[in-house]
Protein backbone atom coordinates (compact mmCIF):
# COMPACT_ATOMS: atom_id res chain seq x y z
CA UNK A 1 0.00 0.00 0.00
CA UNK A 2 2.92 2.29 0.78
CA UNK A 3 3.93 2.35 -2.60
CA UNK A 4 0.69 2.86 -4.19
CA UNK A 5 0.12 6.09 -1.93
CA UNK A 6 3.87 6.94 -2.73
CA UNK A 7 2.98 6.40 -6.68
CA UNK A 8 -0.14 8.65 -6.42
CA UNK A 9 1.85 11.50 -4.82
CA UNK A 10 4.37 11.50 -7.85
CA UNK A 11 1.42 11.37 -9.56
CA UNK A 12 0.00 14.56 -8.65
CA UNK A 13 3.44 15.77 -9.62
CA UNK A 14 3.51 15.32 -12.92
CA UNK A 15 2.24 17.57 -15.69
CA UNK A 16 -0.01 17.07 -18.72
CA UNK A 17 2.78 15.82 -20.64
CA UNK A 18 2.51 12.87 -18.46
CA UNK A 19 -0.75 12.10 -18.11
CA UNK A 20 -1.27 9.27 -20.01
CA UNK A 21 1.11 7.42 -17.60
CA UNK A 22 -1.05 8.58 -14.67
CA UNK A 23 -0.58 5.81 -12.39
CA UNK A 24 -4.44 4.99 -10.63
CA UNK A 25 -5.35 2.75 -7.60
CA UNK A 26 -5.20 -1.06 -9.39
CA UNK A 27 -2.22 -0.91 -10.98
CA UNK A 28 0.59 -3.91 -10.13
CA UNK A 29 3.61 -2.98 -8.85
CA UNK A 30 4.84 -3.65 -12.84
CA UNK A 31 2.83 -1.21 -13.73
CA UNK A 32 3.57 1.61 -11.25
CA UNK A 33 7.01 0.51 -12.08
CA UNK A 34 6.58 0.83 -15.93
CA UNK A 35 4.34 4.06 -15.50
CA UNK A 36 7.16 5.52 -13.44
CA UNK A 37 10.04 4.79 -15.97
CA UNK A 38 7.58 6.62 -18.88
CA UNK A 39 7.03 9.57 -16.48
CA UNK A 40 10.81 9.77 -15.43
CA UNK A 41 11.58 9.12 -19.88
CA UNK A 42 8.71 12.02 -19.79
CA UNK A 43 10.64 14.28 -17.53
CA UNK A 44 13.37 13.82 -19.52
CA UNK A 45 11.78 14.77 -22.40
CA UNK A 46 10.65 18.00 -21.30
CA UNK A 47 13.99 18.76 -19.07
CA UNK A 48 16.02 18.34 -22.55
CA UNK A 49 13.09 20.62 -24.26
CA UNK A 50 13.89 23.16 -21.34
CA UNK A 51 17.46 22.83 -22.16
CA UNK A 52 17.13 23.61 -26.03
CA UNK A 53 14.92 26.20 -25.17
CA UNK A 54 17.42 27.72 -22.68
CA UNK A 55 20.40 27.03 -25.30
CA UNK A 56 18.42 29.36 -27.63
CA UNK A 57 17.56 32.17 -25.54
CA UNK A 58 20.58 31.92 -24.73
CA UNK A 59 22.43 32.43 -28.43
CA UNK A 60 19.50 34.94 -28.82
CA UNK A 61 21.15 36.54 -25.93
CA UNK A 62 24.39 36.29 -27.61
CA UNK A 63 22.93 37.52 -30.67
CA UNK A 64 21.96 40.49 -29.04
CA UNK A 65 25.50 41.62 -27.63
CA UNK A 66 27.26 40.70 -30.60
CA UNK A 67 24.64 42.74 -32.45
CA UNK A 68 25.21 45.82 -29.56
CA UNK A 69 29.15 45.25 -30.04
CA UNK A 70 28.74 45.58 -33.54
CA UNK A 71 26.61 48.64 -33.86
CA UNK A 72 29.47 50.44 -30.75
CA UNK A 73 32.14 49.15 -33.55
CA UNK A 74 30.62 50.28 -36.37
CA UNK A 75 29.61 53.93 -34.81
CA UNK A 76 33.45 54.38 -33.68
CA UNK A 77 34.48 53.32 -37.42
CA UNK A 78 32.04 55.91 -38.73
CA UNK A 79 33.57 58.45 -36.45
CA UNK A 80 37.13 56.84 -37.16
CA UNK A 81 35.94 57.52 -40.97
CA UNK A 82 34.34 61.37 -40.27
CA UNK A 83 37.56 62.37 -38.44
CA UNK A 84 40.07 61.16 -41.30
CA UNK A 85 37.38 62.42 -43.89
CA UNK A 86 37.71 66.14 -41.78
CA UNK A 87 41.35 65.73 -41.53
CA UNK A 88 42.06 64.99 -45.32
CA UNK A 89 39.70 67.94 -45.71
CA UNK A 90 41.92 70.02 -43.30
CA UNK A 91 44.91 68.90 -45.00
CA UNK A 92 43.83 69.81 -48.36
CA UNK A 93 43.25 73.18 -47.27
CA UNK A 94 46.53 73.26 -45.60
CA UNK A 95 45.62 73.26 -42.31
CA UNK A 96 45.94 69.56 -41.45
CA UNK A 97 47.21 68.65 -38.04
CA UNK A 98 46.76 68.09 -34.74
CA UNK A 99 42.96 66.36 -34.24
CA UNK A 100 40.26 68.21 -32.21
CA UNK A 101 39.22 65.28 -30.23
CA UNK A 102 40.98 65.06 -26.80
CA UNK A 103 41.11 61.96 -25.15
CA UNK A 104 39.87 61.78 -21.52
CA UNK A 105 42.05 63.95 -19.48
CA UNK A 106 44.33 61.72 -16.92
CA UNK A 107 42.38 58.61 -18.09
CA UNK A 108 44.72 55.61 -16.19
CA UNK A 109 47.12 58.06 -14.19
CA UNK A 110 46.79 56.48 -10.98
CA UNK A 111 45.91 59.45 -7.95
CA UNK A 112 49.67 59.21 -7.16
CA UNK A 113 51.00 60.12 -10.30
CA UNK A 114 48.20 62.75 -10.29
CA UNK A 115 48.90 64.06 -7.22
CA UNK A 116 53.14 64.22 -8.33
CA UNK A 117 52.19 66.87 -11.51
CA UNK A 118 50.80 69.57 -9.15
CA UNK A 119 50.32 68.47 -5.79
CA UNK A 120 47.13 68.81 -5.66
CA UNK A 121 47.46 72.40 -5.49
CA UNK A 122 46.48 74.19 -8.62
CA UNK A 123 47.46 77.66 -7.79
CA UNK A 124 49.59 80.01 -9.47
CA UNK A 125 51.52 80.37 -6.52
CA UNK A 126 52.08 76.10 -6.51
CA UNK A 127 53.29 76.37 -10.30
CA UNK A 128 55.64 79.40 -9.35
CA UNK A 129 57.38 77.39 -6.43
CA UNK A 130 57.36 74.49 -9.21
CA UNK A 131 58.82 76.63 -11.98
CA UNK A 132 60.99 78.41 -9.43
CA UNK A 133 62.38 75.14 -8.47
CA UNK A 134 63.50 74.92 -11.87
CA UNK A 135 61.26 71.67 -12.43
CA UNK A 136 60.22 72.78 -16.30
CA UNK A 137 62.84 73.33 -18.71
CA UNK A 138 60.43 72.54 -22.01
CA UNK A 139 57.94 75.48 -21.97
CA UNK A 140 55.70 76.05 -24.80
CA UNK A 141 54.03 79.26 -25.32
CA UNK A 142 50.46 79.26 -26.91
CA UNK A 143 48.98 82.86 -27.34
CA UNK A 144 46.83 84.18 -29.36
CA UNK A 145 45.95 88.21 -29.72
CA UNK A 146 45.14 89.26 -26.08
CA UNK A 147 48.55 89.39 -25.01
CA UNK A 148 48.88 92.37 -27.50
CA UNK A 149 45.76 94.28 -26.94
CA UNK A 150 48.12 96.32 -24.53
CA UNK A 151 49.85 97.87 -26.80
CA UNK A 152 46.67 99.24 -28.75
CA UNK A 153 46.45 96.89 -31.66
CA UNK A 154 42.80 95.25 -32.01
CA UNK A 155 42.52 91.40 -31.70
CA UNK A 156 40.52 90.16 -34.22
CA UNK A 157 36.86 88.91 -32.55
CA UNK A 158 36.12 91.13 -29.81
CA UNK A 159 32.43 92.58 -30.70
CA UNK A 160 32.90 96.37 -31.50
CA UNK A 161 36.73 96.69 -30.98
CA UNK A 162 38.03 93.87 -32.70
CA UNK A 163 39.21 93.95 -36.15
CA UNK A 164 36.93 92.17 -37.70
CA UNK A 165 34.18 94.62 -36.31
CA UNK A 166 35.83 97.92 -37.63
CA UNK A 167 36.63 96.50 -41.09
CA UNK A 168 33.09 97.11 -41.85
CA UNK A 169 33.54 100.36 -43.27
CA UNK A 170 35.43 98.70 -46.05
CA UNK A 171 32.29 97.19 -47.47
CA UNK A 172 33.56 94.20 -47.89
CA UNK A 173 31.03 90.87 -48.27
CA UNK A 174 32.07 89.47 -45.50
CA UNK A 175 34.78 90.36 -42.20
CA UNK A 176 37.71 87.96 -43.26
CA UNK A 177 37.72 88.92 -46.74
CA UNK A 178 40.31 91.15 -45.85
CA UNK A 179 42.50 88.21 -45.34
CA UNK A 180 41.21 86.05 -48.18
CA UNK A 181 43.38 85.22 -50.99
CA UNK A 182 41.05 85.32 -53.64
CA UNK A 183 39.86 88.77 -51.93
CA UNK A 184 42.72 90.03 -51.85
CA UNK A 185 44.12 88.50 -55.96
CA UNK A 186 41.28 88.79 -58.11
CA UNK A 187 38.74 91.30 -56.27
CA UNK A 188 40.38 94.35 -54.30
CA UNK A 189 43.66 94.71 -52.58
CA UNK A 190 43.19 97.86 -51.41
CA UNK A 191 41.66 97.07 -47.73
CA UNK A 192 44.33 94.59 -46.80
CA UNK A 193 46.72 97.58 -47.71
CA UNK A 194 44.58 99.79 -45.98
CA UNK A 195 44.56 97.87 -42.64
CA UNK A 196 48.57 96.55 -43.27
CA UNK A 197 49.31 100.28 -42.66
CA UNK A 198 46.93 100.26 -38.98
CA UNK A 199 48.83 97.03 -37.67
CA UNK A 200 52.75 97.18 -39.49
CA UNK A 201 54.74 96.49 -36.34
CA UNK A 202 56.40 99.72 -35.94
CA UNK A 203 58.98 99.29 -32.86
CA UNK A 204 58.12 103.31 -32.39
CA UNK A 205 54.14 102.64 -32.10
CA UNK A 206 53.48 99.45 -30.43
CA UNK A 207 55.99 97.75 -27.70
CA UNK A 208 56.26 94.57 -26.85
CA UNK A 209 54.11 93.76 -23.38
CA UNK A 210 54.99 92.54 -19.92
CA UNK A 211 53.78 89.54 -21.13
CA UNK A 212 56.12 89.06 -24.57
CA UNK A 213 59.06 90.14 -22.19
CA UNK A 214 58.12 87.11 -19.39
CA UNK A 215 58.32 84.74 -22.65
CA UNK A 216 62.25 86.49 -23.58
CA UNK A 217 62.59 86.30 -20.32
CA UNK A 218 61.77 82.31 -20.14
CA UNK A 219 64.16 82.12 -22.99
CA UNK A 220 67.15 83.47 -21.04
CA UNK A 221 66.80 81.44 -18.74
CA UNK A 222 66.93 78.30 -20.89
CA UNK A 223 63.16 77.27 -19.86
CA UNK A 224 61.54 78.27 -23.24
CA UNK A 225 61.09 75.02 -25.67
CA UNK A 226 58.80 77.26 -27.63
CA UNK A 227 56.30 80.10 -28.26
CA UNK A 228 53.55 79.12 -31.07
CA UNK A 229 51.86 82.48 -31.67
CA UNK A 230 49.03 83.03 -33.66
CA UNK A 231 49.66 86.87 -33.33
CA UNK A 232 50.91 88.69 -36.58
CA UNK A 233 52.01 91.98 -35.15
CA UNK A 234 55.58 90.29 -34.67
CA UNK A 235 55.83 91.76 -31.37
CA UNK A 236 57.85 88.35 -30.15
CA UNK A 237 60.35 88.80 -32.65
CA UNK A 238 60.94 92.59 -31.47
CA UNK A 239 60.90 91.60 -27.78
CA UNK A 240 64.08 89.14 -28.80
CA UNK A 241 62.52 85.27 -28.52
CA UNK A 242 64.61 83.73 -31.52
CA UNK A 243 63.41 82.67 -34.61
CA UNK A 244 64.24 78.93 -33.79
CA UNK A 245 62.23 79.49 -30.19
CA UNK A 246 59.09 80.64 -32.57
CA UNK A 247 56.26 79.55 -34.53
CA UNK A 248 54.59 82.14 -36.13
CA UNK A 249 51.32 79.59 -36.73
CA UNK A 250 49.41 82.45 -38.86
CA UNK A 251 52.90 84.35 -40.67
CA UNK A 252 53.81 87.89 -39.72
CA UNK A 253 54.51 90.90 -41.07
CA UNK A 254 57.47 90.80 -40.56
CA UNK A 255 58.85 87.88 -42.95
CA UNK A 256 60.20 87.83 -46.38
CA UNK A 257 56.95 89.12 -48.68
CA UNK A 258 55.74 87.12 -51.11
CA UNK A 259 53.23 87.48 -54.65
CA UNK A 260 50.03 86.60 -53.67
CA UNK A 261 49.61 84.59 -57.02
CA UNK A 262 52.63 83.13 -57.55
CA UNK A 263 54.07 83.01 -54.32
CA UNK A 264 57.81 84.04 -55.68
CA UNK A 265 59.70 86.29 -53.02
CA UNK A 266 59.33 90.24 -52.93
CA UNK A 267 61.50 92.39 -51.71
CA UNK A 268 60.91 92.97 -47.57
CA UNK A 269 62.10 96.50 -47.19
CA UNK A 270 60.61 97.42 -50.66
CA UNK A 271 57.18 95.78 -49.57
CA UNK A 272 57.18 97.27 -46.33
CA UNK A 273 57.78 100.72 -48.11
CA UNK A 274 54.76 100.27 -50.60
CA UNK A 275 52.75 99.25 -46.97
CA UNK A 276 53.92 102.02 -44.82
CA UNK A 277 53.33 105.00 -47.54
CA UNK A 278 49.55 103.62 -48.72
CA UNK A 279 48.01 106.52 -48.54
CA UNK A 280 50.60 108.67 -50.98
CA UNK A 281 50.82 105.82 -53.36
CA UNK A 282 47.17 105.49 -53.53
CA UNK A 283 47.28 101.87 -52.21
CA UNK A 284 48.68 100.85 -55.50
CA UNK A 285 50.87 97.91 -53.70
CA UNK A 286 54.04 96.36 -55.08
CA UNK A 287 53.62 94.54 -58.08
CA UNK A 288 55.42 90.61 -58.44
CA UNK A 289 58.37 91.60 -60.74
CA UNK A 290 58.12 87.28 -61.60
CA UNK A 291 54.90 86.99 -63.24
CA UNK A 292 54.17 90.56 -63.05
CA UNK A 293 50.95 90.38 -62.50
CA UNK A 294 50.37 89.19 -59.34
CA UNK A 295 51.05 91.64 -55.99
CA UNK A 296 52.76 91.62 -53.02
CA UNK A 297 51.97 90.40 -49.34
CA UNK A 298 53.60 89.80 -46.34
CA UNK A 299 53.90 86.06 -45.29
CA UNK A 300 50.63 86.52 -43.25
CA UNK A 301 48.65 83.20 -43.59
CA UNK A 302 45.49 84.37 -45.61
CA UNK A 303 42.57 82.30 -45.82
CA UNK A 304 42.53 79.56 -48.17
CA UNK A 305 46.88 79.51 -47.84
CA UNK A 306 48.89 76.80 -45.94
CA UNK A 307 50.06 77.28 -42.21
CA UNK A 308 54.00 77.68 -42.60
CA UNK A 309 56.12 74.63 -42.60
CA UNK A 310 57.57 75.59 -39.19
CA UNK A 311 54.49 74.48 -37.37
CA UNK A 312 54.07 71.26 -39.15
CA UNK A 313 57.42 69.95 -38.66
CA UNK A 314 57.40 70.96 -34.78
CA UNK A 315 54.23 70.57 -33.11
CA UNK A 316 53.72 67.58 -32.77
CA UNK A 317 57.26 67.06 -30.69
CA UNK A 318 56.61 69.73 -29.11
CA UNK A 319 53.79 69.22 -27.17
CA UNK A 320 54.47 66.21 -26.49
CA UNK A 321 57.77 66.75 -24.84
CA UNK A 322 56.85 70.25 -23.33
CA UNK A 323 56.81 69.89 -19.43
CA UNK A 324 54.46 72.90 -19.13
CA UNK A 325 52.38 74.09 -21.00
CA UNK A 326 50.89 78.21 -21.11
CA UNK A 327 47.80 79.39 -23.00
CA UNK A 328 47.75 83.15 -23.14
CA UNK A 329 45.18 85.83 -24.56
CA UNK A 330 43.72 83.36 -26.89
CA UNK A 331 39.55 82.17 -27.52
CA UNK A 332 41.03 79.20 -28.85
CA UNK A 333 38.34 79.19 -31.30
CA UNK A 334 40.61 78.40 -34.79
CA UNK A 335 41.63 75.03 -35.77
CA UNK A 336 44.35 73.73 -35.57
CA UNK A 337 46.24 76.13 -33.27
CA UNK A 338 43.34 75.40 -30.90
CA UNK A 339 43.92 71.62 -30.77
CA UNK A 340 47.27 71.91 -29.76
CA UNK A 341 46.46 72.23 -26.28
CA UNK A 342 45.21 68.84 -26.31
CA UNK A 343 48.21 67.14 -27.31
CA UNK A 344 49.52 68.56 -23.81
CA UNK A 345 50.46 64.75 -22.15
CA UNK A 346 48.21 64.20 -19.25
CA UNK A 347 50.98 64.34 -16.78
CA UNK A 348 51.93 67.76 -17.92
CA UNK A 349 50.65 70.97 -16.09
CA UNK A 350 48.73 73.46 -18.03
CA UNK A 351 48.06 77.11 -17.20
CA UNK A 352 45.54 79.07 -18.69
CA UNK A 353 46.02 83.29 -18.34
CA UNK A 354 43.06 84.31 -20.35
CA UNK A 355 39.98 87.21 -19.57
CA UNK A 356 37.73 83.91 -20.26
CA UNK A 357 37.81 80.35 -19.83
CA UNK A 358 38.50 78.36 -23.35
CA UNK A 359 39.44 75.13 -24.44
CA UNK A 360 39.08 72.28 -22.33
CA UNK A 361 40.60 73.50 -19.80
CA UNK A 362 39.40 72.85 -16.05
CA UNK A 363 35.97 74.17 -15.40
CA UNK A 364 35.06 74.29 -11.79
CA UNK A 365 31.62 75.54 -12.53
CA UNK A 366 30.96 72.72 -15.11
CA UNK A 367 32.38 69.81 -12.97
CA UNK A 368 29.85 70.80 -10.21
CA UNK A 369 27.02 70.30 -12.35
CA UNK A 370 28.05 66.78 -12.79
CA UNK A 371 27.47 66.83 -9.38
CA UNK A 372 29.51 63.59 -7.91
CA UNK A 373 30.88 62.10 -11.25
CA UNK A 374 32.76 65.01 -11.57
CA UNK A 375 36.15 64.88 -11.87
CA UNK A 376 39.39 66.13 -9.82
CA UNK A 377 41.65 69.11 -11.31
CA UNK A 378 45.10 68.28 -10.58
CA UNK A 379 47.10 70.18 -13.37
CA UNK A 380 45.22 72.80 -14.92
CA UNK A 381 46.32 76.35 -13.49
CA UNK A 382 43.64 78.82 -14.55
CA UNK A 383 43.81 82.63 -13.80
CA UNK A 384 41.45 84.73 -15.17
CA UNK A 385 42.17 88.12 -16.32
CA UNK A 386 44.28 90.83 -18.37
CA UNK A 387 47.50 89.11 -20.05
CA UNK A 388 49.51 91.21 -18.07
CA UNK A 389 47.95 91.72 -14.67
CA UNK A 390 48.47 88.07 -14.17
CA UNK A 391 52.25 87.88 -16.05
CA UNK A 392 53.22 90.90 -13.51
CA UNK A 393 51.80 89.03 -10.18
CA UNK A 394 53.37 85.36 -11.61
CA UNK A 395 56.85 86.92 -12.04
CA UNK A 396 56.39 88.69 -8.68
CA UNK A 397 55.55 85.05 -7.57
CA UNK A 398 58.83 83.62 -9.71
CA UNK A 399 60.85 86.43 -8.13
CA UNK A 400 61.45 87.77 -11.37
CA UNK A 401 60.06 91.09 -10.92
CA UNK A 402 63.47 92.84 -11.18
CA UNK A 403 64.78 91.37 -14.61
CA UNK A 404 61.52 92.05 -15.75
CA UNK A 405 61.20 95.58 -14.37
CA UNK A 406 58.15 95.58 -12.43
CA UNK A 407 58.10 97.03 -8.91
CA UNK A 408 57.19 94.73 -5.96
CA UNK A 409 55.01 96.78 -4.62
CA UNK A 410 52.33 97.08 -7.67
CA UNK A 411 50.09 94.83 -9.22
CA UNK A 412 47.32 93.28 -8.48
CA UNK A 413 49.10 90.92 -5.47
CA UNK A 414 50.49 94.10 -4.60
CA UNK A 415 47.05 95.58 -3.32
CA UNK A 416 48.26 99.93 -3.79
CA UNK A 417 47.70 101.23 -7.55
CA UNK A 418 45.94 98.65 -9.61
CA UNK A 419 42.78 98.42 -7.77
CA UNK A 420 41.24 99.21 -10.90
CA UNK A 421 43.02 96.54 -12.92
CA UNK A 422 42.11 94.04 -10.80
CA UNK A 423 38.39 94.95 -10.57
CA UNK A 424 38.54 94.76 -14.51
CA UNK A 425 40.35 91.16 -14.32
CA UNK A 426 37.27 90.31 -12.16
CA UNK A 427 34.62 91.89 -14.32
CA UNK A 428 36.57 89.64 -17.25
CA UNK A 429 36.37 86.66 -15.06
CA UNK A 430 32.65 86.59 -14.55
CA UNK A 431 31.42 87.89 -18.27
CA UNK A 432 34.23 85.25 -19.18
CA UNK A 433 32.20 82.77 -17.64
CA UNK A 434 28.94 83.72 -18.19
CA UNK A 435 30.35 83.74 -22.13
CA UNK A 436 31.41 80.78 -21.84
CA UNK A 437 28.00 79.45 -21.11
CA UNK A 438 26.73 81.02 -23.68
CA UNK A 439 29.00 80.14 -26.35
CA UNK A 440 30.04 76.33 -25.87
CA UNK A 441 33.43 75.36 -27.86
CA UNK A 442 33.48 76.06 -31.50
CA UNK A 443 36.64 74.49 -34.00
CA UNK A 444 37.06 76.02 -37.09
CA UNK A 445 39.09 74.78 -39.77
CA UNK A 446 39.77 78.24 -40.92
CA UNK A 447 43.04 79.85 -39.95
ZN1 LIG B 1 53.89 86.71 -58.91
Amino acid sequence: MGSQTSAKDLSEVQQDPMKKGAISEGDSAVDVSRKLSETIAGLRRTSDQISKTKSNVQSAITASQSLENKWQKFQADFDKILNNAIGQIAKGMGVGVPDAAAADEGEGMTTEKKFEVLGNDCSMKSLARRLRGEKYKNVVILMGAGCSVSTGIPDFRTKGTGLYSQVEKYNLPYAEAIFDLHYFNEVDKTPFHKIAKEMYPDPEKFKPTLTHKFIKLLQDKGMLLRCYTQNIDGLERLAGVHEDKLVEAHGSFLGDGLCGLCKAPCDKDKLRDVLLNGEKNGYSGLKCEECDKGFCKPPIVFFGENLPARFGQNYKADMQGCDLCIVMGTSLKVAPFSNLVNLVPDDVPRMLVNRELVGDFWDEEQEKEKGKGGGVNYRDVVELGDCDDTIEAFCKLLGYHDEIGVGVGSGKSGGSGKQKARGKSMKAKVSGLLNRKASGRRVSLNI
